[in-house]
């Protein structure tokens, strides 16, 4: 998933704690077998390779739970979200290489490969079909929560209650450590481009999410383009933002995070009200200013920070 998977956890003693480490790392490391665009030969990607060939694959538990979540934000999000973005991150990734945007013909061919609607699974079977060629799914966006939950199911297993999993910025919390009142984890409030100034938010049994373009962007006459692609046009994000999510758990706080991105403000925090339990800050980047925009929960969130440094 080409991040850093870490985890802070509160054992009875170390061989239970080193063991359950152990195997949650494990687990994710299965999951990135799974999910991963990178691994030529992960499910994913031979799944991937099936595209247009009008062949019905059956895939793992695992990977059928995270297409069919796809499949229904997307419809909820009415596409913004989209796990059918890969032809775009190939161009996206080809541009930051080369230093210059797709050409309008590249980014036409990619749009035919592009749109959850051409990803069909059938419930009956758990048989899936990408049914137009050189289709690429992406879990860049959805991946990474999805794994941090399972990472934690697997602590819970080995008896470990109280628990904190970061995948990248990803992040699921259990219990809250002993003693405490819940786990602090630091956001960035101010500017999207600018990490010096943190909130600290206390967080138990909850998924927390960042996106932006704080680390990933490419920068073009001036433009500045988030790896966060708004999948109506192929191209990247170029309103400065940085989308936090709380929510009940890390899938949902990656997603949404995502969506959330794409939506903007106004649609983006109608549609964080709406997911249970999900709360969501968003910050932009104008001129000399930085407007930010939270969620009913999220002002509620509020009342248990710790402060501001
Ligand atoms: P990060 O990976 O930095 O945590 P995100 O969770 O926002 O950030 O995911 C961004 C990644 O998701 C991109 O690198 C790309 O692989 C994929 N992606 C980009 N735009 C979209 C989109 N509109 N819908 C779904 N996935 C996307
Ligand atoms: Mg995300």
């Amino acid at each position: 998933m080409g991040t850093l998977f870490r985890i802070a956890l509160y054992a009875s003693d170390s061989t239970q704690a080193g063991q359950a480490a152990r195997a949650a790392f494990n687990r994710v490391a299965e999951l990135n077998h799974i999910l991963s665009d990178y691994e030529p030969n992960s499910e994913l990607n031979q799944l991937c390779r099936t595209a247009g060939t009008g062949q019905w694959v059956p895939v793992s538990k695992e990977l059928w739970f995270v297409l069919k979540k796809s499949v229904a934000v997307s419809e909820r999000t009415k596409g913004a979200f989209d796990v059918t973005v890969g032809p775009y991150v190939q161009l996206w990734r080809r541009a930051r290489r080369q230093g210059e945007l797709p050409t309008p013909d590249a980014l036409a061919q990619a749009r035919k490969a592009v749109g959850y609607q051409h990803l069909k699974l059938n419930n009956k079977n758990k048989t899936v079909q990408l049914a137009v060629p050189n289709m690429q799914l992406d879990m860049g966006a959805i991946g990474k929560g999805y794994a941090v939950d399972e990472a934690l199911k697997i602590l819970r297993k080995h008896g470990i209650k109280s628990a904190l999993i970061d995948g990248g910025g990803n992040i699921v919390v259990s219990r809250p450590p002993p003693g405490t009142k819940g786990w602090a984890v630091s956001l960035g409030i101010t500017a999207p481009t600018d990490n010096t100034r943190q909130l600290k938010l206390l967080l138990k049994h909850q998924g927390v999410a960042t996106s932006g373009d704080l680390y990933q962007y490419l920068i073009l006459d001036g433009v500045r383009y988030s790896h966060i692609l708004n999948p109506f046009t192929g191209l990247g994000l170029t309103d400065q933002s940085r989308v936090t999510i709380v929510a009940r758990n890390g899938l949902t706080a990656d997603w949404l995070s995502t969506a959330v991105s794409v939506l903007g403000p106004t649609d983006g925090l109608a549609l964080a009200d709406k997911t249970p339990g999900a709360a969501a800050s968003f910050i932009r980047q104008e001129k000399d200013q930085t407007p930010q925009w939270l969620s009913r929960r999220f002002k509620k969130l509020n009342t248990s920070l710790l402060g501001t440094e």
